[in-house]
């Protein structure tokens, strides 16, 4: 049995705190926010909500499928019977769509399971240094305040920020060669009444916007609101990173009157965040994420991918190897 300390709340972290803690070691969570979840966090607000990160998810890997149908009979996830059309300079219905798509249910937040009771979980606790005292690992936030001590810690955070936290001349701070994770601007809104679209979900390459989803068409929703999510492109987000919330609204509804040719319904309420690092991965998915030397690992979608199958990959892997390590 050993104690590990993990950084970040997201699907990787969180199935890592689990499958550790499920071993018998003992496990604390750091995580910056003030919840767990990460990228599947969804806008809750009195009458709507919508996802505005991950949108839903695909299988390719048994492992995953395993899990999914865990999801599917705790009821936390449901098949989306969705069939996304495309948009170059107008809506078109895609001609190649035979992929399962799931999505969380309520939200994609609810694929986050409850942590083990055991598990210590430290929110608002963002960590900006590690160090070895004695042998054992100790995490410092921003405040000078250090936890710990611990055998082993797991870092889970998107690639800089994971990068940023290895001490320096860690050899997988190698992976710095690696492409930067893009960002992505989401906005969403909810309207008094439906938008005249047949498509509920658009793949769209204009060079301003990369998605559209009528989010209130997705399984165990709130029907009585119409709700849309826009992301952005990664070069138009990254034109405008200090936009502002109207900037962005406005964008976004023009989009979608665009697509639907009507102005009548009128928005209701909207919300924005900007994902600084929302997709991207390392050059490599044969990394050894596991320093047996060090006892310091690195989990999270960028590892193995760009999509939520691969958090959750990384952290299955990542436990596997720990394990063999007889740790
Ligand atoms: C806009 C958008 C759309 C997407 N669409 C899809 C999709 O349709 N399908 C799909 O499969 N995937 C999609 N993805 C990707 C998917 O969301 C991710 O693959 C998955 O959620 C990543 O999980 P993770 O645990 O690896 O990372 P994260 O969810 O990013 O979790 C990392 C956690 O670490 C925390 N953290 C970071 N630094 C620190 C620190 N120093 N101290 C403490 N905590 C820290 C963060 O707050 C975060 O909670 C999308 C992502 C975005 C942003």
């Amino acid at each position: 049995m050993a104690e590990f300390a993990i950084i970040g709340a997201g699907l990787a972290g969180t199935t890592l705190a689990n499958l550790l803690s499920r071993s018998g070691h003992i496990v604390a969570l750091f995580e910056k926010n003030d919840q767990c979840g990460g990228r599947l966090t969804a806008h809750r607000a009195d009458h709507w909500q919508a996802d505005i990160g991950a949108q839903y998810f695909t299988v390719k890997t048994e492992a995953f499928q395993q899990q999914v149908n865990r999801w599917l009979t705790l009821g936390t996830a449901r098949v989306w019977d969705v069939d996304p059309w495309v948009f170059e300079d107008r809506l078109e219905k895609n001609k190649k769509n035979s992929i399962t798509r799931f999505v969380g249910t309520p939200t994609m937040a609810s694929l986050i399971e409850p942590l083990d009771d055991s598990i210590q979980l430290y929110t608002q606790t963002r960590i900006d240094r590690l160090d070895k005292h004695n042998g054992k690992w100790r995490l410092w936030d921003a405040a000078g305040e250090h936890f710990g001590f611990f055998d082993g810690v797991i870092i889970t955070a998107p690639l800089a920020q994971s990068l940023a936290l290895l001490p320096p001349s860690h050899h997988l701070k190698d992976l710095s060669g690696n492409t930067a994770m893009k960002p992505c601007w989401s906005c969403a809104l909810s309207f008094d009444s439906a938008l005249s679209v047949e498509a509920n979900a658009v793949f769209c390459n204009n060079g301003i916007v990369s998605w559209i989803a009528r989010d209130s068409s997705k399984p165990e929703r709130n029907t009585l609101t119409e709700t849309w999510v826009v992301h952005f492109s990664a070069s138009w987000t990254s034109n405008h990173l200090q936009a502002t919330h109207n900037l962005v609204v406005n964008q976004a509804l023009n989009f979608l009157r665009q697509i639907a040719m009507d102005d009548s319904a009128q928005v209701t309420d909207s919300y924005s965040h900007c994902w600084l690092y929302a997709t991207g991965k390392a050059a490599s998915n044969e990394l050894s994420l596991w320093d047996q030397d060090q006892h310091i690992g690195i989990a999270g979608d960028w590892t193995v991918g760009t999509r939520l199958e691969d958090a959750w990959l990384s952290a299955y892997r990542l436990a596997k190897e720990i394990q063999q390590d007889q740790f």
